[in-house]
């Protein structure tokens, strides 16, 4: 089949584009999917860099998100049979453990992220792709390939932080860092199907235009205003109820300012330093929240895809590329400069 492979960590020059790889093997419990579009995320990056402290399995195909057509289902799997439009939550657990059966699987000890933990040559970036058959969700109907293979992680990412983790209600007004990232476009979108007001920081005047057709109460141009000041007054000086970080050495502080008393910071990520400044006095004095959150269950991605199916959530592609141009995702990524996903065609 068709993959970009990797032996080694370093620049783009890594990246080698097959179509001599073998078509993945399934186990019982597996469906083997033609991927019709997957999509790129930061941890293609970490990937072929590698990371201090990290291993990766290598060779290594990246690739968390697709959406496809199912081709082989396992002995075991009886809910999805050939033919069938699929999705892919790419959060795997083992299924079995105590975590697992109490609805938990994001604590599963075995937990990995398919196409960032999972090898070798495991991942959506390839003409075929095995997945647990508990992580396929039906493809809806009115999005494309490239729109459906957009969403996944972000999309329940997102709602996990929000929804399930920071507990966000109506009436709410949410701070979203990267309004125009992948994480972004979606947190953006739901805040405004769910009756929550936002807040959203970019990096450029196109962004925050973006940001504003997105559905965004207010926007701010994080290189052009005080940010501080700014959040104040549009929240009469209390703070916010949420923020949505992912961003982390660089923003924290400035997230905690931002912050209510009794509020919540939700984080899913630090793209810019894992260390920041911790103040314990916000902590006790101001009563506030610091919670983290990792992925998303197959369920809360249920949960979220309800509001695609209504299209108060739509997919923002930046750009849609074939496979064996992945080299220029991985630049447009590592520039910062991406508004929405980049989605990657095998054919
Ligand atoms: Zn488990």
């Amino acid at each position: 089949m068709k993959a970009v492979t990797f032996e080694k960590h370093g620049g783009v020059d890594v990246l080698q584009y097959r179509d001599d790889l073998p078509v993945p093997q399934i186990t019982p419990n597996e469906v083997l999917i033609k991927i019709k579009a997957a999509a790129m995320n930061h941890n293609d990056i970490w990937a072929r860099t590698g990371v201090p402290g990290m291993t990766f399995i290598l060779p290594h195909i990246s690739g968390t998100d697709a959406a496809g057509v199912v081709e082989a289902v396992g002995s075991e799997v009886k809910h999805f049979s050939l033919g069938d439009e699929v999705m892919v939550n790419g959060a795997f657990s083992c299924g079995y453990c105590d975590q697992c059966v109490r609805g938990e699987p994001m604590f599963c000890p075995k937990f990995a992220i398919w196409g960032f933990q999972t090898g070798p040559n495991h991942g959506s970036e390839a003409e075929y792709g095995r997945v647990p058959a508990r992580n396929l969700v039906p493809k809806p109907k009115h999005l494309s390939w490239e729109g459906a293979a957009s969403l996944s992680s972000v999309l329940v990412t997102v709602w996990r932080m929000l929804v399930v983790r920071a507990q966000m209600r109506p009436g709410d007004l949410v701070l979203i860092w990267g309004a125009t990232g992948g994480l972004g476009v979606m947190a953006v979108q739901l805040c405004k199907a769910l009756g929550v007001k936002s807040i959203a920081i970019a990096g450029s005047d196109e962004k925050c235009q973006l940001a504003k057709e997105l559905g965004a109460d207010f926007v701010l141009n994080r290189n052009k205003q005080r940010l501080i000041r700014e959040v104040m007054k549009i929240s009469g000086r209390r703070g916010v109820d949420i923020v949505l970080e992912h961003s982390g050495a660089l923003t924290w502080e400035t997230s905690t300012y931002c912050l209510k008393a009794g509020g919540t910071i939700v984080t899913c990520g630090a793209t810019t330093g894992y260390k920041a400044p911790l103040d314990i006095r916000f902590l006790w004095n101001k009563q506030q929240n610091y919670l983290g959150s990792h992925f998303g269950t197959t369920a809360e991605l249920i949960d979220a895809l309800r509001f695609v199916e209504t299209n108060q959530v739509k997919p923002v592609i930046m750009e849609v590329l074939p496979l064996k141009d992945i080299a220029r995702g991985h630049q447009i990524i590592e520039s910062g400069n991406v508004m929405g996903k980049i989605v990657l065609v095998p054919e």
